[in-house]
C-alpha cells in the first residue's frame, strides 16, 4: 500500500482494520493531511544526513514522512495498543526505530548516543500531545540536549506565547524560558481540519532553533528565572510591587528602587515591558 499514512481515508482504513479507538487522555488528534506534514519537515530543515527524533508517532502519519526525508528517526510512543500498527504502517522503512517510552521519563541524551551517528545532526519533530506540551519543550531545553531544533505542532496560543516579543499580550515567563535557550518563531498556523479527531484549539507550527551560549550572561540560572516569574506575577503590577512581594523580609522598597536605579529600569514600569537584556541586568543586580 503505497498511499500515504496521513490521508482520510487510509488512516479511517487503519483505525478500523485494529479497532483502535483514540484516548483523548493521551491527546491523539492524528494527522491527516500531507501538504502539511511536507510543510513541517521543510520548516524543520529535515535533509537526507539528518537524524530526526519524534514525540508521539501514532499511526505515523509523520513518522513515514520523516522516514523518507531524513536519515534515521527515532519515536516515542506511549500508548503500546499503537506499536503493532507502527509495525505495520512503516513496514516498508529500515531506518525507523520505536520506542515504547513515555518521553517524560526517557533518558533521551543516551538514545541520542545509541542511535545516531555521532556528530550528525538531530532534529526533533513531533505534532505534540497538546496537554503535555510545555513540559516536555521545558525537559529538552533545560536537559541542553545535542540537538540542533526542535519543530513542533503545538496549541496556537502556546506557539504565540513561545515565540512573543515585549510589549504584547502573550509576553510572558514562558517567552523567556524558551528565547533563553532557543530562537523561536511561528513557522505556521493550522486548521483544525488537518486532524483527526479535530481537537477543540487552534494550532500553529513552533520551529526553535537551539542557541550555542544563552543571549544574555546571568549570575545564577536559578534566580533569573525566578525574577522574571516574579515580574510577571500580578501582570497589572507594577515591577515595584512584584519585586516587593517576591523579595519581602529579604529587600525593601528602598533598596530595590536602588537596585533598579542602577540598572537604569523604571520601577513604574510593567513586567511585559522588560527585554531579555533588562531582565539579565536586573537579576543579577539583584543576585548579590
Ligand atoms: N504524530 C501523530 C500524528 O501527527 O498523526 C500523532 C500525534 S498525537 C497529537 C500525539 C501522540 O503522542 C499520540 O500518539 C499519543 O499517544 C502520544 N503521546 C501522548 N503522551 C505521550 C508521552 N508522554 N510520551 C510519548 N508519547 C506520548
Amino acid at each position: 500500500n503505497n498511499k500515504a499514512v496521513a490521508t482520510p481515508s487510509r488512516t479511517k482504513e487503519i483505525l478500523g482494520k485494529y479497532g483502535f479507538s483514540f484516548k483523548k487522555s493521551l491527546g491523539q488528534n492524528f494527522l491527516i493531511d500531507v501538504n502539511i506534514l511536507k510543510n513541517i519537515i521543510e520548516e524543520a530543515g529535515i535533509h537526507e544526513e539528518a537524524g530526526a527524533i519524534e514525540i508521539g508517532p501514532g499511526i505515523g502519519a509523520l513518522t513515514e514522512q520523516l522516514a523518507r526525508h531524513a536519515d534515521r528517526v527515532v519515536a516515542f510512543e506511549i500508548d503500546q495498543r499503537l506499536l503493532p500498527i507502527l509495525e505495520d504502517t512503516l513496514s516498508a522503512y529500515d531506518n525507523v526505530h520505536v520506542i515504547n517510552q513515555d518521553i517524560l521519563q526517557a533518558d533521551v541524551e543516551q538514545v541520542i548516543q545509541d542511535q545516531f551517528k555521532q556528530g550528525q545532526p538531530v532534529r526533533v519533530v513531533a505534532n505534540l500531545p497538546y496537554y503535555i506540551t510545555t513540559p516536555i519543550l521545558m525537559k529538552l531545553l533545560m536537559s541542553r540536549l545535542p540537538i540542533d531544533s526542535i519543530t513542533v505542532m503545538i496549541q496556537k496560543e502556546v506557539a504565540d506565547r513561545m515565540a512573543a516579543e515585549p510589549n504584547t499580550k502573550s509576553y510572558g515567563s514562558l517567552s523567556i524560558a524558551v528565547q533563553y535557550y532557543t530562537e523561536a518563531s511561528v513557522a505556521l498556523t493550522v486548521p483544525k481540519t488537518v486532524f483527526m479527531p479535530q481537537p477543540n484549539v487552534d494550532s500553529s507550527v513552533l520551529h526553535l532553533e537551539m542557541r550555542d551560549q544563552p543571549p544574555v550572561q546571568v549570575e545564577d540560572e536559578d534566580f533569573f528565572f525566578d525574577v522574571v516569574k516574579a515580574t510577571f506575577g500580578q501582570r497589572r503590577k507594577t515591577l515595584m510591587n512584584n519585586l516587593a512581594r517576591h523579595f519581602k523580609g529579604r529587600m525593601d522598597k528602598t533598596e530595590l528602587r536602588t537596585r533598579l536605579d542602577e540598572v537604569g529600569i523604571d520601577p513604574s514600569r510593567r513586567g511585559e515591558s522588560l527585554s531579555m537584556e533588562e531582565f539579565a541586568a536586573l537579576a543579577n543586580r539583584l543576585y548579590k
